[in-house]
Protein backbone atom coordinates (compact mmCIF):
# COMPACT_ATOMS: atom_id res chain seq x y z
CA UNK A 1 0.00 0.00 0.00
CA UNK A 2 1.12 3.43 -1.30
CA UNK A 3 0.44 6.11 1.32
CA UNK A 4 -0.79 8.96 -0.35
CA UNK A 5 -1.17 12.83 1.22
CA UNK A 6 -3.74 14.91 -0.99
CA UNK A 7 -1.51 17.13 -2.74
CA UNK A 8 -3.53 20.50 -4.53
CA UNK A 9 -1.81 22.65 -7.13
CA UNK A 10 -1.72 26.32 -7.16
CA UNK A 11 -0.25 28.57 -10.03
CA UNK A 12 3.34 29.97 -9.26
CA UNK A 13 1.71 33.25 -9.30
CA UNK A 14 -0.41 33.29 -6.92
CA UNK A 15 -4.19 33.06 -7.54
CA UNK A 16 -6.15 31.62 -5.19
CA UNK A 17 -7.71 28.63 -7.17
CA UNK A 18 -6.54 24.59 -6.40
CA UNK A 19 -6.56 22.66 -8.61
CA UNK A 20 -6.09 18.27 -8.75
CA UNK A 21 -3.58 17.20 -10.92
CA UNK A 22 -5.78 16.23 -13.59
CA UNK A 23 -7.35 20.24 -14.19
CA UNK A 24 -3.66 21.14 -13.88
CA UNK A 25 -2.53 18.81 -16.41
CA UNK A 26 -5.37 19.48 -19.06
CA UNK A 27 -4.76 23.56 -18.22
CA UNK A 28 -1.22 23.56 -18.56
CA UNK A 29 -0.63 27.08 -18.15
CA UNK A 30 -2.29 28.98 -15.25
CA UNK A 31 -4.97 31.94 -16.41
CA UNK A 32 -2.29 34.40 -14.74
CA UNK A 33 0.59 33.09 -16.95
CA UNK A 34 1.76 31.07 -13.94
CA UNK A 35 3.30 27.64 -13.83
CA UNK A 36 0.92 24.66 -11.36
CA UNK A 37 3.05 23.98 -8.27
CA UNK A 38 2.66 21.29 -5.61
CA UNK A 39 1.05 22.92 -2.56
CA UNK A 40 3.73 20.80 -0.91
CA UNK A 41 6.65 18.45 -2.04
CA UNK A 42 5.49 15.01 -1.27
CA UNK A 43 8.09 12.70 1.28
CA UNK A 44 8.80 9.07 0.39
CA UNK A 45 8.68 8.52 3.83
CA UNK A 46 9.71 5.02 3.78
CA UNK A 47 13.07 2.65 4.17
CA UNK A 48 14.51 3.42 0.71
CA UNK A 49 16.51 0.34 0.94
CA UNK A 50 13.28 -1.45 0.35
CA UNK A 51 13.08 0.08 -3.12
CA UNK A 52 15.89 -1.91 -4.33
CA UNK A 53 15.49 -4.57 -7.00
CA UNK A 54 12.32 -2.70 -8.06
CA UNK A 55 11.38 -2.12 -11.70
CA UNK A 56 11.72 1.17 -13.31
CA UNK A 57 7.91 0.95 -13.87
CA UNK A 58 7.59 0.27 -9.78
CA UNK A 59 9.48 3.26 -9.26
CA UNK A 60 7.80 5.48 -11.34
CA UNK A 61 4.57 4.28 -10.16
CA UNK A 62 5.63 5.16 -6.40
CA UNK A 63 6.31 8.47 -7.36
CA UNK A 64 3.49 9.45 -9.60
CA UNK A 65 1.15 8.02 -7.13
CA UNK A 66 2.38 10.83 -4.40
CA UNK A 67 2.27 13.83 -6.76
CA UNK A 68 -0.84 13.08 -8.73
CA UNK A 69 -3.25 12.35 -5.49
CA UNK A 70 -6.73 12.68 -7.52
CA UNK A 71 -5.40 9.82 -9.86
CA UNK A 72 -6.60 6.30 -8.63
CA UNK A 73 -3.65 3.61 -8.74
CA UNK A 74 -4.96 1.77 -11.23
CA UNK A 75 -4.97 4.60 -13.76
CA UNK A 76 -1.72 5.57 -12.98
CA UNK A 77 -0.45 1.64 -13.47
CA UNK A 78 -2.16 1.99 -16.64
CA UNK A 79 -0.36 5.20 -18.32
CA UNK A 80 3.23 3.70 -16.71
CA UNK A 81 2.35 0.62 -18.61
CA UNK A 82 1.69 2.01 -21.71
CA UNK A 83 4.75 4.72 -21.66
CA UNK A 84 7.47 2.38 -20.11
CA UNK A 85 7.19 -0.41 -22.35
CA UNK A 86 8.96 -2.10 -25.68
CA UNK A 87 9.35 1.57 -27.21
CA UNK A 88 12.36 1.90 -25.17
CA UNK A 89 15.13 0.13 -26.41
CA UNK A 90 16.65 -0.64 -22.87
CA UNK A 91 14.85 -2.60 -20.86
CA UNK A 92 16.21 -1.00 -18.06
CA UNK A 93 14.26 1.78 -19.51
CA UNK A 94 17.49 4.66 -18.23
CA UNK A 95 20.60 2.58 -17.53
CA UNK A 96 22.98 4.21 -14.99
CA UNK A 97 26.81 3.57 -16.47
CA UNK A 98 29.80 4.19 -14.83
CA UNK A 99 32.58 5.87 -16.96
CA UNK A 100 35.44 7.06 -15.50
CA UNK A 101 34.57 9.12 -12.30
CA UNK A 102 31.02 9.84 -13.20
CA UNK A 103 27.96 7.79 -13.23
CA UNK A 104 25.62 8.34 -16.41
CA UNK A 105 22.40 8.26 -15.89
CA UNK A 106 21.69 7.44 -19.76
CA UNK A 107 17.78 8.70 -20.47
CA UNK A 108 18.01 8.61 -23.72
CA UNK A 109 16.49 5.06 -25.19
CA UNK A 110 13.15 6.25 -26.08
CA UNK A 111 12.17 6.88 -29.77
CA UNK A 112 13.46 9.89 -29.99
CA UNK A 113 17.15 9.49 -28.52
CA UNK A 114 16.42 12.29 -25.92
CA UNK A 115 15.73 12.42 -22.51
CA UNK A 116 12.46 14.07 -23.35
CA UNK A 117 10.82 10.80 -23.91
CA UNK A 118 10.95 10.27 -20.36
CA UNK A 119 8.29 12.18 -19.44
CA UNK A 120 6.47 12.80 -23.48
CA UNK A 121 5.79 8.76 -23.38
CA UNK A 122 3.51 9.29 -20.47
CA UNK A 123 2.05 12.83 -20.74
CA UNK A 124 -0.53 11.44 -23.57
CA UNK A 125 -1.85 8.88 -21.23
CA UNK A 126 -1.99 11.02 -17.95
CA UNK A 127 -3.60 14.17 -20.17
CA UNK A 128 -5.92 11.83 -21.70
CA UNK A 129 -6.38 10.00 -18.18
CA UNK A 130 -7.21 13.64 -17.56
CA UNK A 131 -9.99 14.33 -19.45
CA UNK A 132 -11.56 10.99 -19.09
CA UNK A 133 -12.02 11.95 -15.04
CA UNK A 134 -12.84 15.71 -15.97
CA UNK A 135 -15.74 15.02 -18.06
CA UNK A 136 -14.21 17.15 -20.62
CA UNK A 137 -15.23 16.44 -24.03
CA UNK A 138 -13.32 19.00 -26.51
CA UNK A 139 -10.29 18.12 -28.43
CA UNK A 140 -7.05 19.01 -26.62
CA UNK A 141 -4.88 21.10 -29.10
CA UNK A 142 -1.44 20.65 -27.47
CA UNK A 143 1.30 23.70 -28.67
CA UNK A 144 4.57 23.33 -28.13
CA UNK A 145 7.73 25.45 -28.59
CA UNK A 146 10.82 23.21 -29.12
CA UNK A 147 14.59 23.79 -29.09
CA UNK A 148 14.58 20.11 -30.80
CA UNK A 149 14.27 17.60 -28.46
CA UNK A 150 10.49 18.25 -27.20
CA UNK A 151 9.23 18.53 -30.61
CA UNK A 152 9.68 14.76 -31.54
CA UNK A 153 9.18 13.47 -28.50
CA UNK A 154 5.84 14.85 -27.85
CA UNK A 155 4.90 14.18 -31.74
CA UNK A 156 5.51 10.91 -31.04
CA UNK A 157 3.67 11.04 -27.96
CA UNK A 158 0.76 12.97 -29.15
CA UNK A 159 0.70 11.28 -32.96
CA UNK A 160 -2.97 9.80 -33.50
CA UNK A 161 -3.71 10.04 -29.86
CA UNK A 162 -7.78 10.45 -30.20
CA UNK A 163 -9.07 14.24 -29.31
CA UNK A 164 -5.89 15.66 -29.19
CA UNK A 165 -3.66 17.97 -32.29
CA UNK A 166 -0.25 18.29 -32.07
CA UNK A 167 1.35 21.86 -32.76
CA UNK A 168 4.83 22.42 -33.14
CA UNK A 169 7.16 25.43 -33.84
CA UNK A 170 10.48 25.07 -33.66
CA UNK A 171 13.31 27.55 -35.10
CA UNK A 172 14.40 27.41 -38.15
CA UNK A 173 18.39 27.74 -37.86
CA UNK A 174 18.02 26.33 -33.77
CA UNK A 175 18.14 22.96 -34.06
CA UNK A 176 20.14 20.09 -35.73
CA UNK A 177 19.75 18.87 -39.12
CA UNK A 178 18.74 15.06 -37.67
CA UNK A 179 16.68 16.73 -35.16
CA UNK A 180 15.10 19.21 -38.15
CA UNK A 181 14.57 15.65 -40.22
CA UNK A 182 12.81 14.08 -37.29
CA UNK A 183 10.28 16.68 -36.87
CA UNK A 184 9.48 17.40 -40.09
CA UNK A 185 8.98 13.81 -41.26
CA UNK A 186 6.59 12.88 -38.30
CA UNK A 187 3.65 11.17 -39.46
CA UNK A 188 0.03 11.52 -38.61
CA UNK A 189 -3.38 12.38 -39.11
CA UNK A 190 -3.38 15.08 -36.09
CA UNK A 191 0.24 16.74 -36.34
CA UNK A 192 1.51 19.92 -37.62
CA UNK A 193 4.75 21.39 -37.89
CA UNK A 194 6.29 24.88 -38.22
CA UNK A 195 9.62 25.88 -38.63
CA UNK A 196 10.00 30.06 -37.38
CA UNK A 197 12.11 32.59 -38.51
CA UNK A 198 13.14 33.12 -35.13
CA UNK A 199 15.62 31.47 -31.93
CA UNK A 200 13.80 29.49 -28.98
CA UNK A 201 13.10 31.78 -26.92
CA UNK A 202 10.97 33.73 -29.91
CA UNK A 203 9.10 30.37 -30.39
CA UNK A 204 8.43 29.87 -26.31
CA UNK A 205 7.32 33.68 -26.00
CA UNK A 206 4.75 33.38 -28.96
CA UNK A 207 3.41 30.15 -27.72
CA UNK A 208 3.09 31.89 -24.50
CA UNK A 209 1.45 34.73 -25.75
CA UNK A 210 -1.18 32.02 -27.38
CA UNK A 211 -1.65 30.82 -24.04
CA UNK A 212 -2.33 34.12 -22.83
CA UNK A 213 -4.46 35.53 -25.50
CA UNK A 214 -8.36 35.83 -23.90
CA UNK A 215 -10.15 36.51 -26.89
CA UNK A 216 -8.42 33.35 -28.78
CA UNK A 217 -9.34 30.94 -25.90
CA UNK A 218 -12.81 32.21 -26.49
CA UNK A 219 -12.63 31.61 -30.53
CA UNK A 220 -10.90 28.21 -29.79
CA UNK A 221 -13.46 27.54 -27.22
CA UNK A 222 -16.42 28.55 -29.60
CA UNK A 223 -15.02 25.83 -32.28
CA UNK A 224 -14.65 22.73 -29.93
CA UNK A 225 -11.01 23.22 -29.42
CA UNK A 226 -9.08 23.72 -25.91
CA UNK A 227 -5.30 24.49 -25.68
CA UNK A 228 -2.54 22.72 -23.65
CA UNK A 229 0.97 22.05 -23.75
CA UNK A 230 3.47 19.63 -23.73
CA UNK A 231 6.51 21.86 -23.17
CA UNK A 232 8.15 21.42 -19.92
CA UNK A 233 5.40 23.66 -17.90
CA UNK A 234 3.41 21.02 -18.02
CA UNK A 235 3.27 19.34 -14.70
CA UNK A 236 2.31 16.49 -16.40
CA UNK A 237 5.90 16.47 -17.72
CA UNK A 238 7.72 17.25 -14.65
CA UNK A 239 6.73 14.67 -12.46
CA UNK A 240 7.31 11.49 -14.48
CA UNK A 241 11.23 13.14 -14.60
CA UNK A 242 11.30 12.87 -10.70
CA UNK A 243 11.07 9.20 -11.06
CA UNK A 244 14.40 8.48 -12.71
CA UNK A 245 16.53 10.47 -9.91
CA UNK A 246 14.78 8.01 -7.49
CA UNK A 247 15.44 5.44 -9.68
CA UNK A 248 19.17 6.52 -9.83
CA UNK A 249 19.67 6.45 -6.70
CA UNK A 250 18.51 2.85 -6.32
CA UNK A 251 20.85 1.67 -8.93
CA UNK A 252 23.47 3.59 -6.79
CA UNK A 253 22.48 1.75 -4.04
CA UNK A 254 22.61 -1.38 -5.68
CA UNK A 255 26.66 -0.96 -6.87
CA UNK A 256 28.26 1.12 -3.57
CA UNK A 257 27.55 2.28 0.06
CA UNK A 258 26.78 6.10 -0.08
CA UNK A 259 25.51 8.77 2.18
CA UNK A 260 24.72 11.30 -0.53
CA UNK A 261 25.11 11.86 -4.56
CA UNK A 262 25.94 15.02 -6.33
CA UNK A 263 23.86 15.21 -9.60
CA UNK A 264 25.10 16.98 -12.85
CA UNK A 265 22.15 18.39 -15.13
CA UNK A 266 22.63 19.91 -18.47
CA UNK A 267 20.00 22.56 -18.31
CA UNK A 268 17.81 24.49 -20.42
CA UNK A 269 14.04 25.28 -19.53
CA UNK A 270 15.52 24.05 -15.98
CA UNK A 271 12.74 21.38 -15.82
CA UNK A 272 14.88 18.47 -15.68
CA UNK A 273 17.30 19.73 -13.01
CA UNK A 274 14.34 21.17 -11.03
CA UNK A 275 13.11 17.43 -11.05
CA UNK A 276 16.18 16.24 -9.45
CA UNK A 277 15.14 19.06 -6.80
CA UNK A 278 12.01 17.88 -6.39
CA UNK A 279 14.03 14.37 -5.80
CA UNK A 280 15.78 16.03 -2.91
CA UNK A 281 12.89 17.22 -1.64
CA UNK A 282 11.28 14.13 -1.62
CA UNK A 283 13.87 12.37 0.20
CA UNK A 284 16.20 11.36 -1.72
CA UNK A 285 19.56 12.00 0.20
CA UNK A 286 20.91 14.15 -2.83
CA UNK A 287 23.65 16.30 -1.91
CA UNK A 288 24.75 18.89 -4.62
CA UNK A 289 22.52 19.89 -7.59
CA UNK A 290 24.78 21.05 -10.75
CA UNK A 291 23.45 23.49 -12.81
CA UNK A 292 25.39 23.22 -16.05
CA UNK A 293 24.81 25.57 -18.90
CA UNK A 294 26.45 26.30 -21.90
CA UNK A 295 27.39 29.97 -23.03
CA UNK A 296 24.00 30.75 -22.98
CA UNK A 297 25.21 30.76 -19.12
CA UNK A 298 22.27 33.12 -17.35
CA UNK A 299 21.49 30.74 -14.78
CA UNK A 300 25.42 29.87 -14.03
CA UNK A 301 25.54 34.14 -13.59
CA UNK A 302 22.01 33.87 -11.47
CA UNK A 303 23.62 30.92 -9.02
CA UNK A 304 26.30 33.05 -8.65
CA UNK A 305 25.04 36.68 -8.49
CA UNK A 306 21.26 36.01 -7.78
CA UNK A 307 20.74 38.24 -10.38
CA UNK A 308 19.13 36.93 -13.07
CA UNK A 309 19.77 38.96 -16.66
CA UNK A 310 18.57 37.66 -19.86
CA UNK A 311 19.94 41.01 -21.44
CA UNK A 312 22.81 39.37 -23.37
CA UNK A 313 23.53 37.80 -26.30
CA UNK A 314 22.10 34.80 -27.74
CA UNK A 315 24.73 32.01 -28.97
CA UNK A 316 23.91 29.05 -31.28
CA UNK A 317 25.65 26.21 -29.74
CA UNK A 318 26.58 22.53 -30.44
CA UNK A 319 24.19 21.73 -27.60
CA UNK A 320 21.17 23.73 -28.49
CA UNK A 321 18.34 22.00 -26.48
CA UNK A 322 20.33 24.27 -24.12
CA UNK A 323 20.60 27.83 -26.04
CA UNK A 324 17.74 29.19 -23.53
CA UNK A 325 17.99 32.74 -21.76
CA UNK A 326 14.69 32.28 -20.37
CA UNK A 327 14.26 28.98 -18.34
CA UNK A 328 10.63 28.84 -17.41
CA UNK A 329 11.14 25.97 -15.02
CA UNK A 330 13.15 28.59 -12.55
CA UNK A 331 9.91 30.21 -11.48
CA UNK A 332 8.77 26.72 -10.26
CA UNK A 333 11.96 26.99 -8.23
CA UNK A 334 11.46 30.45 -7.08
CA UNK A 335 8.27 29.67 -5.95
CA UNK A 336 8.97 26.76 -3.41
CA UNK A 337 12.01 28.85 -2.20
CA UNK A 338 9.80 32.00 -1.52
CA UNK A 339 7.34 29.84 0.28
CA UNK A 340 9.64 27.91 2.39
CA UNK A 341 9.37 23.92 3.34
CA UNK A 342 8.26 23.78 6.79
CA UNK A 343 4.06 21.57 6.50
CA UNK A 344 1.65 24.55 7.35
CA UNK A 345 -1.92 23.50 8.21
CA UNK A 346 -4.26 24.59 5.68
CA UNK A 347 -5.07 28.11 6.15
CA UNK A 348 -1.23 28.99 7.00
CA UNK A 349 -0.38 27.20 4.46
CA UNK A 350 -2.67 29.05 1.85
CA UNK A 351 -1.34 32.14 2.77
CA UNK A 352 2.76 31.26 2.21
CA UNK A 353 0.87 29.82 -0.81
CA UNK A 354 -0.16 33.63 -1.58
CA UNK A 355 2.48 35.84 -0.32
CA UNK A 356 5.18 33.73 -2.39
CA UNK A 357 3.32 33.49 -5.49
CA UNK A 358 3.19 37.24 -5.33
CA UNK A 359 6.80 37.70 -4.99
CA UNK A 360 7.07 35.44 -7.99
CA UNK A 361 4.73 37.37 -10.12
CA UNK A 362 6.74 40.64 -9.00
CA UNK A 363 10.03 38.89 -10.06
CA UNK A 364 8.12 37.51 -13.45
CA UNK A 365 6.78 40.91 -14.06
CA UNK A 366 10.35 42.82 -13.62
CA UNK A 367 11.27 39.79 -15.97
CA UNK A 368 8.82 40.36 -18.45
CA UNK A 369 9.80 44.56 -18.96
CA UNK A 370 13.48 44.90 -18.07
CA UNK A 371 15.27 41.86 -19.05
CA UNK A 372 16.16 41.28 -15.11
CA UNK A 373 15.37 40.86 -11.80
CA UNK A 374 17.33 39.96 -8.40
CA UNK A 375 15.90 37.80 -5.71
CA UNK A 376 16.15 38.63 -1.71
CA UNK A 377 15.59 36.08 0.81
CA UNK A 378 15.15 33.71 1.27
CA UNK A 379 15.26 32.56 -2.30
CA UNK A 380 18.82 34.12 -2.43
CA UNK A 381 19.95 31.35 0.33
CA UNK A 382 17.64 28.71 -0.92
CA UNK A 383 19.88 28.65 -4.11
CA UNK A 384 22.91 27.52 -1.67
CA UNK A 385 21.61 23.27 -2.94
CA UNK A 386 22.75 24.43 -6.34
CA UNK A 387 26.08 24.97 -7.84
CA UNK A 388 26.09 26.74 -11.01
CA UNK A 389 29.19 26.24 -13.81
CA UNK A 390 28.92 26.42 -17.80
CA UNK A 391 31.61 24.78 -20.45
CA UNK A 392 32.15 27.05 -24.12
CA UNK A 393 32.10 25.41 -27.01
CA UNK A 394 36.28 24.22 -26.66
CA UNK A 395 35.46 22.37 -23.42
CA UNK A 396 32.58 20.53 -24.77
CA UNK A 397 34.14 19.02 -27.48
CA UNK A 398 37.42 18.14 -25.50
CA UNK A 399 35.02 16.66 -22.96
CA UNK A 400 33.79 14.30 -25.32
CA UNK A 401 37.20 13.38 -27.05
CA UNK A 402 38.85 12.67 -23.40
CA UNK A 403 35.89 10.77 -22.30
CA UNK A 404 36.03 8.41 -25.18
CA UNK A 405 40.17 8.44 -25.54
CA UNK A 406 40.37 7.14 -21.63
CA UNK A 407 37.00 5.34 -21.17
CA UNK A 408 35.89 4.70 -24.13
CA UNK A 409 32.75 6.14 -23.51
CA UNK A 410 31.23 8.40 -26.03
CA UNK A 411 29.18 11.58 -24.37
CA UNK A 412 26.62 13.63 -26.69
CA UNK A 413 26.93 17.46 -26.45
CA UNK A 414 24.66 17.93 -23.90
CA UNK A 415 26.04 15.60 -21.27
CA UNK A 416 29.27 16.58 -22.35
CA UNK A 417 28.27 20.18 -20.43
CA UNK A 418 26.96 18.77 -17.74
CA UNK A 419 30.45 15.94 -17.33
CA UNK A 420 32.89 19.54 -18.10
CA UNK A 421 30.72 21.59 -14.99
CA UNK A 422 30.78 18.66 -13.14
CA UNK A 423 34.29 18.44 -13.01
CA UNK A 424 35.30 22.36 -12.57
CA UNK A 425 32.67 21.55 -9.62
CA UNK A 426 35.07 18.95 -8.01
CA UNK A 427 37.96 20.95 -8.63
CA UNK A 428 36.95 24.08 -6.67
CA UNK A 429 35.49 21.77 -4.03
CA UNK A 430 37.15 19.22 -3.55
CA UNK A 431 33.97 17.19 -3.10
CA UNK A 432 34.33 12.97 -3.97
CA UNK A 433 30.51 12.28 -3.62
CA UNK A 434 29.47 9.91 -6.00
CA UNK A 435 27.90 11.83 -9.20
CA UNK A 436 25.38 11.18 -11.29
CA UNK A 437 25.86 12.63 -14.95
CA UNK A 438 22.04 13.60 -16.92
CA UNK A 439 22.62 11.92 -19.63
CA UNK A 440 20.21 14.02 -21.98
CA UNK A 441 20.67 12.74 -25.71
CA UNK A 442 22.27 10.14 -28.01
CA UNK A 443 25.61 11.11 -29.61
CA UNK A 444 24.25 10.16 -32.45
CA UNK A 445 21.52 12.94 -32.61
CA UNK A 446 24.55 15.43 -32.61
CA UNK A 447 27.01 13.27 -34.91
CA UNK A 448 28.52 16.42 -36.80
CA UNK A 449 29.90 17.54 -33.46
CA UNK A 450 30.62 14.08 -31.69
CA UNK A 451 32.64 13.00 -34.79
CA UNK A 452 35.05 16.20 -34.42
CA UNK A 453 35.26 15.63 -31.03
CA UNK A 454 36.67 12.50 -31.51
CA UNK A 455 38.52 12.66 -34.66
CA UNK A 456 40.35 15.83 -33.95
CA UNK A 457 43.39 15.88 -31.69
CA UNK A 458 41.55 16.72 -29.20
CA UNK A 459 41.37 12.75 -28.00
CA UNK A 460 44.57 12.65 -28.13
CA UNK A 461 45.64 15.33 -26.27
CA UNK A 462 48.16 14.29 -23.58
CA UNK A 463 48.66 10.52 -25.04
CA UNK A 464 50.32 8.80 -27.18
CA UNK A 465 48.36 7.32 -29.12
CA UNK A 466 48.28 8.67 -32.24
CA UNK A 467 51.37 10.60 -33.24
CA UNK A 468 50.96 13.96 -33.64
CA UNK A 469 51.28 13.71 -37.84
CA UNK A 470 48.68 11.30 -37.48
CA UNK A 471 46.32 13.20 -35.69
CA UNK A 472 46.82 16.39 -37.63
CA UNK A 473 45.82 14.44 -40.79
CA UNK A 474 42.83 13.16 -39.20
CA UNK A 475 41.43 16.68 -37.87
CA UNK A 476 42.37 17.73 -41.37
CA UNK A 477 40.24 15.49 -42.84
CA UNK A 478 37.64 16.03 -40.80
CA UNK A 479 37.58 19.64 -41.42
CA UNK A 480 37.82 19.72 -45.16
CA UNK A 481 34.82 17.04 -45.48
CA UNK A 482 32.77 18.34 -42.10
CA UNK A 483 30.52 15.22 -42.55
CA UNK A 484 26.67 16.53 -41.99
CA UNK A 485 23.96 14.46 -41.28
CA UNK A 486 23.40 11.06 -42.02
CA UNK A 487 27.03 10.97 -43.08
CA UNK A 488 28.34 12.06 -39.97
CA UNK A 489 26.26 9.54 -38.44
CA UNK A 490 27.70 6.78 -40.40
CA UNK A 491 31.47 7.57 -39.65
CA UNK A 492 30.83 8.06 -35.87
CA UNK A 493 29.20 4.40 -36.11
CA UNK A 494 32.40 3.23 -38.12
CA UNK A 495 34.67 5.27 -36.30
CA UNK A 496 33.23 4.05 -32.66
CA UNK A 497 31.10 0.99 -33.03
CA UNK A 498 28.46 1.98 -30.81
CA UNK A 499 25.23 1.10 -32.13
CA UNK A 500 22.86 3.84 -33.53
CA UNK A 501 19.31 4.23 -32.33
CA UNK A 502 16.89 2.36 -34.41
CA UNK A 503 14.55 5.53 -34.99
CA UNK A 504 17.44 7.28 -35.98
CA UNK A 505 18.99 4.41 -38.47
CA UNK A 506 15.31 4.50 -40.40
CA UNK A 507 15.01 8.21 -40.54
CA UNK A 508 17.13 8.17 -43.94
CA UNK A 509 14.11 6.79 -45.94
CA UNK A 510 11.13 8.51 -44.23
CA UNK A 511 9.81 11.15 -46.54
CA UNK A 512 9.71 14.89 -45.68
CA UNK A 513 6.17 15.90 -45.14
CA UNK A 514 6.02 19.58 -43.03
CA UNK A 515 7.79 22.46 -45.08
CA UNK A 516 6.48 25.25 -43.97
CA UNK A 517 7.65 28.19 -42.64
CA UNK A 518 5.98 30.80 -40.08
CA UNK A 519 6.90 34.49 -39.29
CA UNK A 520 7.47 34.07 -35.89
CA UNK A 521 4.36 37.28 -35.54
CA UNK A 522 1.92 34.80 -37.13
CA UNK A 523 2.20 31.70 -34.71
CA UNK A 524 -1.83 32.43 -33.68
CA UNK A 525 -2.57 31.82 -37.39
CA UNK A 526 -0.88 28.78 -37.91
CA UNK A 527 -2.68 27.36 -35.06
CA UNK A 528 -6.34 28.42 -36.62
CA UNK A 529 -4.44 27.06 -39.93
CA UNK A 530 -3.53 23.71 -38.11
CA UNK A 531 -7.15 23.15 -36.66
CA UNK A 532 -8.86 24.10 -39.92
CA UNK A 533 -10.73 27.07 -39.24
CA UNK A 534 -9.94 29.11 -42.41
C1 LIG B 1 15.72 19.62 -23.31
C2 LIG B 1 17.10 19.17 -23.24
C3 LIG B 1 17.97 19.68 -22.26
C4 LIG B 1 17.54 20.73 -21.27
O1 LIG B 1 16.59 20.24 -20.35
P1 LIG B 1 15.71 21.25 -19.50
O2 LIG B 1 14.77 20.40 -18.76
O3 LIG B 1 15.03 22.14 -20.49
O4 LIG B 1 16.64 22.01 -18.63
C5 LIG B 1 19.26 19.17 -22.21
N1 LIG B 1 19.68 18.25 -23.11
C6 LIG B 1 18.88 17.75 -24.06
C7 LIG B 1 19.42 16.77 -25.02
C8 LIG B 1 17.56 18.19 -24.16
O5 LIG B 1 16.77 17.69 -25.11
Amino acid sequence: MIERKEIKYYSSRGAKEALTSAQAIIKGIAPDGGLYVPDQIPKLDIDLTTLIGKSYKEIALLVLSKFYTDFTIEELQYCVDKAYDSKFEASEIAPLKKAGDAYFLELYHGKTAAFKDMALSILPYLLTTALKKEKENKTIAILTATSGDTGKAALEGFADVAGTEIIVFFPKDGVSKIQALQMTTQEGENVHVYAIDGNFDDAQTGVKNIFNDKDFAAELDAKGYKLSSANSINIGRLVPQVAYYVWAYVKLLEQEELQTFNVSVPTGNFGNILAAYYAKEMGIPIGKLICASNVNNVLTDFINNKEYDSRREFHVTSSPSMDILISSNLERLLYHLAKGGIALDDAAANEASNRAGGQVAALMKELAEKGSYRVGEPIASGLKDFYGGFADEEETLNAIGQMYKNNDYLMDTHTAVGYKVFQDYKKSTGDESPTVIASTASPYKFPESVIEAIMSDRASAGSQALVAGEAFAESAEADSKSPQGFEALDLLHEKTGVSVPKELKILREKSVLHEELSDKTKMAEMVSKSLKFF
